[in-house]
């Protein structure tokens, strides 16, 4: 006996405390080569039984015997391998996948044990020609066939793992008397080494085919009758034992094939998904484009690649001087360093037509560093060692006020005069210096001025060295200044000298304060950009919240898109489990589809940022009425440095976001995915 039913009944629970018995105490036995018809009026139990045979449904008491093994201790993986291998069925309904055309439901099922592409092809085309359909029908969607078209496309699914039973649920139920004639001829035919099973309300048909016919009332046996003798089948090979899995491969071509047809829907909820992905592709480009800002005006400031190094002692929180300036030696050994130098005195104070110009001041390095300022220069470079100096447009105004010259005509200054005085400091230096260039820096009304370092120093030896108070200025300066070769290498350079002296602490407003132990490095510059830096991370900060916020609905929206689907599909997802779709791959199938959703909402969100993008800049151009253009840039490529070389990821972020949004489409896709694998199926493929 390859299957045995021994006691099985079936309650459906109805009410609270009330219960339905569609099956009660059935005990039949079948073996291969027989012809089974299960005849009885609608609503006797006939399908219920079926689909306990088929390990559609478990039965809530009795055993299923299955090739004289039990199945009171068979597992969901068991079922799965059971009614993949050793059983097809064939529905009144066909139940076949509508988007799929005759020759993808037949090979489905040889999808579902891992059967490579070529061979499943062969094989479908093979089985249909056998059922008598040709290869062009085979092409044709089940809703461009005949109802006995329909059911010829189903038998050979049902055949297509070779299974050792197949069980029909009112075959002929959906056809008219003589199309089910033909329908029955063939099953006869086609599967006459197999137990068949049939369940039909059908008299004529069932003691026609039977070779035993069961006859059930309101679940129960009325009456076995054996009709003629069964066929003849001498091997006995039960129990197929291939246990070959559906790859994700295959999950993910056969999900494909199913947004293809539901494109619409897809697209919308890729959309959602997109908003988030397109936000943060955004975010990411400005603050981006933010940085590349910072990096280009820093270079702009005249003193940019001059930073100024101090030693701190924490002794009651007061500097301690520097002695010599032999301690900064090993500055020498970075490349970027140009130059080491004693800070000059700041106190002076500046004067154009004997109006005070309340400005900051710094040392230019030696004119051979300056190549990067050239670019924003008007006029000159001060010449080395003189008394020449460069001033910003904020420096300019003031002068253009002093002298009542021409407004907006920045030019007008050059070559004019300003005075430094230092009698602040009770030193009685009192001289011109000439303006030979404006520098063109971020403009934020911060009067700056720059002069000639050796022209400065050999001014203020030579002219007043026996001033006693100055002298002493420059013997007890407790600041160095280092010139590096190109501003851009401040950062490099602040984190080089933080790693050789030891230092953990890179906070340069703290150490600024001067209460911090050890070396610490300023330059405006340096200040400038972390006070920006700082603005720009907050705001970023802000704005990446509001997007994760973003992707968490089109997360909701995207798992509610899904569970619709998962509703929609029900009958999709019961013809997967009958023809032995386990639960994992028809988790697979709907996790393929979240993940696919992810993809398509990373890339129309990276891709709708890039069009995006230039258009906003235009808006915010256009009504703001400064130059946006190109402030949002969206990183193509990432510079890794490693041990100083530094590597070009092409894609990098990019890449990273539409991997984000994967991961988000696949977390919204679990849950779903779950339902539909716990979904109540055989509901779905009743025929009533
Ligand atoms: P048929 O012989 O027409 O195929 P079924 O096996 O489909 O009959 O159903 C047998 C009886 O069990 C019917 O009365 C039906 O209403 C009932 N039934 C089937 N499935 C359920 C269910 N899930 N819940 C409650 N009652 C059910
Ligand atoms: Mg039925």
């Amino acid at each position: 006996m390859i299957l045995e039913l021994k006691g099985i009944s079936k309650e459906f629970k109805i009410g609270k405390k009330e219960y339905f018995y569609a099956l009660k105490d059935i005990n039949l036995a079948f073996d291969k080569g027989e012809f089974i018809s299960i005849l009885g009026p609608s609503g006797c139990g006939k399908s219920t039984l079926l689909n306990i045979i088929a390990g559609l449904d478990t039965a809530s008491c009795g055993d299923l015997i299955i090739d004289n093994q039990s199945t009171k201790k068979y597992k969901d993986k068991d079922w799965d391998f059971y009614r993949k291998n050793n059983v097809g069925i064939i529905f009144q309904q066909f139940n076949l996948i509508e988007h799929f055309s005759a020759l993808e439901n037949v090979e489905l099922s040889m999808t579902l044990v891992g059967i490579k592409k070529k061979q499943r092809r062969q094989r479908a085309l093979d089985l249909l020609a056998r059922v008598g359909i040709d290869k062009e029908h085979a092409m044709h969607t089940p809703s461009e066939l005949s109802g006995g078209q329909k059911q010829r496309v189903a038998i050979a699914r049902a055949l297509a793992n070779d299974p050792d039973v197949i069980l029909a649920d009112e075959p002929t139920g959906a056809l008219d008397s003589q199309t089910g004639l033909m329908i029955m001829e063939l099953l006869k035919e086609v599967a006459s080494d197999k137990l068949i099973i049939m369940v039909t309300h059908n008299e004529k048909l069932a003691y026609e085919y039977g070779s035993k016919v069961v006859r059930l009332l309101d679940g129960e046996i009325q009456k076995i009758e054996e009709i003629k003798n069964k066929e003849e089948i001498k091997e006995h090979t039960f129990l197929n034992k291939r246990d070959r899995k559906m790859s994700f491969k295959e999950a993910f071509k056969l999900s494909m094939r199913n947004m293809k047809k539901k494109f619409g829907r897809v697209f919308i909820t890729a959309l959602a998904g997109a908003i988030g992905i397109c936000g943060i592709t955004l975010v990411l480009g400005l603050s981006n484009g933010a940085n590349a800002f910072i990096n280009e005006q820093i270079t702009r400031f005249g003193s940019s690649n001059v930073v100024t190094i101090t030693k701190n002692i924490k002794k009651d929180n007061k500097l301690e001087a520097i002695k010599d300036i032999k301690e900064f030696d090993f500055l020498k050994k970075n490349e970027d360093v140009s130059q080491i130098r004693v800070e000059l005195p700041e106190a002076g104070k500046w004067y154009v037509n004997d109006n005070n110009i309340d400005t900051q001041q710094n040392a230019l390095a030696p004119t051979s560093d300056l190549d990067f300022l050239k670019p924003y220069l008007n006029g000159k470079l001060p010449k080395d060692n003189s008394k020449e100096v460069i001033v910003n447009k904020a420096f300019a105004r003031k002068v253009i006020n002093a002298l009542n010259l021409k407004d907006d005509d920045y030019d007008s200054v050059l070559n004019k005069n300003v005075k430094l005085d230092f009698t602040s400091l009770k030193i009685p230096i009192n001289t011109e210096f000439k303006i030979v260039g404006i520098v063109d820096e971020l403009d934020v009304d911060q009067p700056f001025i720059y002069y000639d370092y050796d022209g400065m120093k050999s001014y203020l030896q030579d002219t007043k060295i026996k001033t006693e108070s100055l002298y002493k200025i420059l013997q007890t300066n407790t600041k160095f200044e280092v010139v590096l070769k190109n501003p851009h290498q401040l950062l490099s350079f602040r984190d080089w000298v933080l790693k050789e002296s030891n230092q953990s602490n890179n906070n340069m407003l703290a150490s600024y304060m001067g209460n911090q132990e050890g070396i610490s490095l300023t330059s405006f510059a340096l200040i400038f950009q972390q006070a920006l830096q700082m603005i720009i991370n907050l705001v970023q900060l802000v704005m990446i919240a509001f997007l994760i916020l973003a992707l968490v609905v089109s997360s909701i929206l995207i798992a509610i898109v899904l569970f619709a689907s998962v509703l929609e599909r029900k009958v999709e997802i019961g013809i997967l489990k009958a023809i032995g779709a386990r639960k994992k791959d028809i988790m697979r199938i709907f996790k393929a589809e979240a993940i696919i959703i992810g993809l398509l909402s990373g890339l129309i969100g990276v891709g709708l940022a890039f069009v995006l993008a230039p258009i906003g800049e235009k808006v915010v151009t256009h009504f703001s009425g400064y130059d946006f253009t190109n402030t949002i840039k969206i990183p193509l490529s990432y510079d890794l440095s490693i041990n100083n070389i530094i590597y070009h990821i092409p894609l990098l972020q990019i890449i990273l976001l539409i991997l984000i949004s994967v991961i988000v489409a696949f977390i919204a896709g679990y849950l779903p995915s779950r339902r539909a694998t716990k979904m109540e199926v055989i509901d779905a493929l009743r025929d009533e």
